[in-house]
């Protein structure tokens, strides 16, 4: 799905001249819009939950008049569903879109309006694939703009401010909710309804909009966007990698099907430190008999998965301290240019 419309919804009373030349001089930002909470409305105010994707991005941008106060906005509809239906063809096919609207010079910064629940991992791609140094901003809500006190508006808002702030540049991608900017390699969604559900935890959050006023207080180390090996231009589809989750009691059956579907790798969703679980020590020896990747994260939700003595054997692959689904995609990116183990082992290093 492919739309594009431009507007500048302006507020009060200037003259027809001066309001031509404020329009000329406000920073241009892209919207996209792939669906999620923030373009859901459900049947009354108190339906927080259980809701469907019923607006276009230009219905939820017209939903913000005050935007047209802070940029002139040009908007794109890339997709339109909840985000835990998006595969790999449509997450090259938004990265693609984005890359396209940031080479246009007359385009200052991005906006993706996106679902929360896989947010993180779109973010995350973005953030490996995207090539260029402009604010890239993915933003969501945890209520429908039908809701009491829905906060898609305000975030929406805070993330164009974001977007046009010269402060956005060479940050990585960011992801805005609840007036807190954190780095795309960080963020997680870590409460199934709060409007404070995106944390990073550990890593702290890199600003704030309070105020009206973007402040940034820290800044990505970890290589990003135009730093990175990767570019979605230069990839055609993605392997197939699965992720499995260890538990008392495991078995292997999950590590064969997932050899025999074709998987190129896996990551697994290990307890405490990424430990090999007998199941998970088993699977791990088959998947390297089939030439697929193990990489090591952990299903605790924070902390370094640190390297393990049997890994060189086992030629495995600790996560660093990103999650499973994190994991998932850099593993994925990292098997467009390599199977070396050590290699992959480097990009979970440095990405
Ligand atoms: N199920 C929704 C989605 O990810 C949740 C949300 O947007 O908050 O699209």
């Amino acid at each position: 799905m492919k739309a594009h419309s431009s507007s500048n919804v302006s507020q009060g009373a200037r003259p027809v001249a001066d309001e031509a030349k404020h329009h000329a001089d406000l920073p241009r930002i892209a919207v996209l819009g792939t669906g999620g909470t923030i373009a859901s409305s459900g049947g009354s105010a108190t339906q927080l939950h259980d809701y469907d994707v019923t607006a276009t991005v230009g219905e939820v941008l017209s939903a913000v008049p005050q935007l047209g106060e802070i940029a002139t906005i040009s908007s794109e509809q890339v997709l339109n569903i909840p985000s835990h239906d998006i595969d790999n063809a449509m997450l090259l096919n938004i990265a693609r879109r984005v890359n396209a609207a940031l080479d246009d010079p007359g385009i200052d910064g991005v906006v993706i309006t996106h679902g929360t629940d896989t947010l993180e991992e779109t973010a995350y791609f973005l953030n490996l694939v995207i090539k260029s140094n402009k604010p890239v901003v993915v933003v969501g809500a945890m209520r429908p703009a039908s809701a009491l006190s829905a906060d898609g508006p305000l975030n929406l808002y805070n993330a164009v401010l974001v977007a046009t702030s010269p402060a956005a540049r060479d940050k990585g991608v960011l992801v805005l909710l609840n007036d807190r900017i954190v780095a795309a390699r960080n963020a997680a969604k870590r409460h199934t309804t709060g409007t404070d559900a995106f944390r990073a935890a550990e890593y702290g959050t890199l600003g704030e909009v309070s105020a009206g006023v973007v402040r940034f207080l820290c800044a990505p180390l970890l290589l990003h966007t135009t730093a990175t090996d990767f570019s979605a231009g230069q990839i055609d589809d993605l392997p197939l990698v699965d992720i499995i989750y260890d538990h008392q009691s495991a078995r292997t059956h999950f590590y064969q099907s997932a050899i025999a579907a074709g998987a190129r790798g896996i990551v697994l969703a290990g307890t405490g430190n990424g430990s090999l679980s007998t199941a998970a020590r088993a699977g791990a020896r088959e998947a390297l008999e089939h030439g697929v990747r193990v990489v090591r994260a952990s299903r605790v939700g924070d902390g370094t998965v640190t390297p393990l003595s049997e890994d060189e054997a086992l030629q495995t692959i600790a996560a660093n301290s990103l999650n499973p689904q994190k994991a998932r995609i850099l593993l994925m990116l990292a098997l467009t240019k390599t199977s070396d183990f050590r290699a992959i082992q480097r990009y979970f290093d440095t990405c």
